[in-house]
C-alpha cells in the first residue's frame, strides 16, 4: 500500500491481518528487512513533506518518506547537509532511523540517529507518540528495523557547509595492517575516511587498499573558476546499466584485473584534491540499476564489525574472502566509533563491506563460517544488509535483543508488525516472562538515557 497521509497509515496499521504489517522506504535494504511477504507494507514514500527548516540553526522537521535525495537537494543550497550519508542518498529519512545509519564520519559523528532530535512514531498500537533521545522507543527504534512503528516525521540536525565539494587526501596502503595502521593513525584528523580494500589480493599483499579521506571544503579553498555556483546540488544519474549483463561478467578473472587496475591508478599519495560530492560520498549512484551488472542471480552483500582488539579476526576474515576468490570489487573498511541504540549494527571497532555474486560455489559456507568468525570476536553482521543470517548466532551478535525485545513488545503487545526479516531470525520471539499485555502504557515509557 502506499499510503497518501497519516490517516491512511493508521487505518492500514489498525487493519492489519495475520501476517502483520511493515513500513518500507526506498527499499535499499539489502536484505528482506522491508519485506513482509503475505502481509501488508506501508511504502511511506508519499509522505514527503518539509514542515519546518530552520536556516539559522540548521534543524529541519521532515516526513519520513523524504529522501536524503531530496533532504540535500533543497538544503544544500542553504548551506547545510545531512550529518550523516550512507554510500548512496536514495534512502528515507525513515528508513535512516530504522537502520541507524553509519557513514564514512562514523568514527567522530556516530550514527544518523545521534543527530535525530526527536521523531513521531505511530505505535503498533495506534498511539501517535512524540520520540526523544533517552526515551525507551527512541532506543528500540534506532535502529529497530522498523519493527516498533511507523516513524511519521523527524527532526533533524544539519551540518553547515560552504560548498558541494570535499578536499581529499589519497593514500595507497600495501596491505591490510599497512592501512589499519594508517587509519588508526590519521582518522582522527579527518572527519570522512573510508579505504576501497582489494579482497582478492593474497600473501603479501593480502587486504592491499585504498585509502580515501577528506572534508567538505570551504569556499577559499575552491578555485576562482568554481565559486560562483559553490553550493550546486549534484546531479541525478544520467547514465543507466544495461537491462541484462552475462551472468559470467563479475567472474574471479574480470574483478582481478579491474582491482589491479583500481589499486595502481590510485595515485600513492594524493593531498587536497577537490572531488564533488556525487563520487565521494555516493559513487553508486551514479549508475542506475548497477545491481544489474551481477547478472540474474545478483549477488550478496556481507558487512561485518569487529571490536578493536579483534584484529586478527578481521585479518581472518580477509585471508578466507581472499583465499575463496569471492569476487567483490566493491569491498569497504571503515573505523566505527561508539554509541548506538539497542539493536544498531555499530560498535567501536573496524567494519568490512562487500558485495559477492549470489552465483560463487561455497558461498554459503564461507559465509556461514565468517558468521562464526564474527560472533566468537564479539562482532556483528548488519542486518540491513543481511538475508541469509543464522537464527542461531543473532543473540550473540546483539546481545541487547531481549531489552530491545521487551520494550517492542511493549509498544506492540498485539504482535502487529512483522517482516521476513524477524521471521527469518525470530526477533520479535516473545521474552519469557515478559508478556507485552501486562506492561505499563506506552506514554509512560522512558528510559535510561543511552550510552
Ligand atoms: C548502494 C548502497 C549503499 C549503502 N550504503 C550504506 C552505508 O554506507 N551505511 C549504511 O548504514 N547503510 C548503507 N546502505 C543501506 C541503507 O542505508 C539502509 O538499508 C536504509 O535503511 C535504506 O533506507 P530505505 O529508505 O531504502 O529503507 P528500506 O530499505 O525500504 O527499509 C529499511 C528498514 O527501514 C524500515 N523503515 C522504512 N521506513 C520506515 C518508517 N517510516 N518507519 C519505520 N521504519 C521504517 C523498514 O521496515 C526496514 O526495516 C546502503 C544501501 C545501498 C543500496
Amino acid at each position: 500500500m502506499r499510503p497518501e497521509g497519516v490517516e491512511a497509515v493508521e487505518r492500514a496499521v489498525s487493519g492489519a491481518g495475520p501476517r502483520g504489517v511493515l513500513p518500507r522506504g526506498l527499499g535499499r535494504a539489502y536484505g528482506d528487512a522491508a519485506q513482509n511477504a503475505g502481509g501488508a507494507v506501508l511504502d511511506m514514500t508519499a509522505l514527503r513533506g518539509f514542515h519546518d527548516v530552520d536556516v539559522h540553526h540548521g534543524r529541519v522537521t521532515v516526513d519520513a518518506g523524504v529522501s536524503l535525495d531530496e533532504l540535500i537537494a533543497v538544503l544544500l543550497p542553504l548551506g547545510w547537509f545531512p550529518r550523516v550519508v550512507p554510500g548512496t542518498r536514495y534512502v528515507t529519512v525513515g528508513g535512516a532511523i530504522a537502520s541507524d545509519i553509519h557513514g564514512k564520519n562514523h568514527h567522530g559523528e556516530g550514527t544518523f540517529c545521534e543527530h535525530v532530535e526527536s521523531f513521531e512514531l505511530l505505535t503498533p498500537a495506534g498511539e501517535r507518540m512524540l520520540v526523544a533521545p533517552g526515551d525507551d522507543a527512541f532506543r528500540a527504534t534506532a535502529g529497530g528495523m522498523g519493527l516498533t512503528g511507523v516513524v511519521l516525521r523527524a527532526t533533524l540536525r544539519l551540518m553547515r557547509v560552504e560548498t558541494s565539494w570535499v578536499r581529499e587526501d589519497v593514500d595507497r596502503a600495501r596491505d591490510l595492517d599497512d592501512v589499519m595502521a594508517r587509519m588508526a593513525a590519521g582518522d582522527a584528523g579527518y572527519r570522512y575516511s573510508v579505504a576501497w580494500i582489494d579482497c582478492l589480493a593474497r600473501g603479501a599483499s593480502l587486504g592491499r587498499s585504498v585509502l580515501m579521506r577528506g572534508d567538505h571544503a570551504t569556499l577559499d579553498e575552491l578555485p576562482p573558476g568554481r565559486r560562483e555556483r559553490p553550493l550546486a546540488p549534484p546531479p541525478q544519474p544520467r547514465l543507466s546499466a544495461p537491462p541484462w549483463a552475462p551472468n559470467g561478467l563479475l567472474r574471479r578473472s574480470t574483478v582481478r584485473a579491474f582491482n589491479e587496475l583500481y589499486f595502481r591508478h590510485a595515485p600513492a599519495s594524493a593531498r587536497d584534491r577537490l572531488v564533488a560530492l556525487q563520487p565521494f560520498f555516493f559513487p553508486l549512484d551514479a549508475v542506475r540499476g548497477w545491481n544489474r551488472m551481477y547478472g540474474s542471480r545478483g549477488f550478496l552483500q556481507y558487512q561485518l564489525v569487529v571490536p578493536f582488539g579483534a584484529e586478527d579476526a578481521l585479518r581472518d576474515a580477509v585471508e578466507r574472502l581472499a583465499g575463496s576468490g569471492a569476487a567483490s570489487f566493491l569491498a569497504v573498511l571503515k573505523r566505527f566509533g561508539g554509541g548506538r541504540g539497542l539493536l544498531s549494527f555499530p560498535v567501536e571497532g573496524w567494519t568490512l563491506a562487500l558485495d559477492v555474486p549470489a552465483s560463487g560455489s561455497g558461498l554459503v559456507g564461507l559465509l556461514d563460517g565468517l558468521d562464526e568468525v564474527v560472533a566468537g570476536a564479539g562482532g556483528r553482521v548488519y542486518l540491513s544488509k543481511d538475508s541469509r543470517l543464522r537464527p542461531d548466532v543473532v543473540g550473540a551478535m546483539y546481545p541487547e535483543l531481549p531489552a530491545w525485545n521487551e520494550i517492542r513488545g511493549r509498544l506492540d503487545p498485539d504482535g502487529r508488525f512483522n517482516s521476513d526479516l524477524s521471521r527469518r531470525l525470530g526477533l520479535t520471539a516473545p521474552v519469557r516472562g515478559r508478556g507485552g499485555h501486562d506492561q505499563p502504557r506506552i506514554a509512560g515509557l522512558r528510559g535510561p538515557t543511552p550510552r
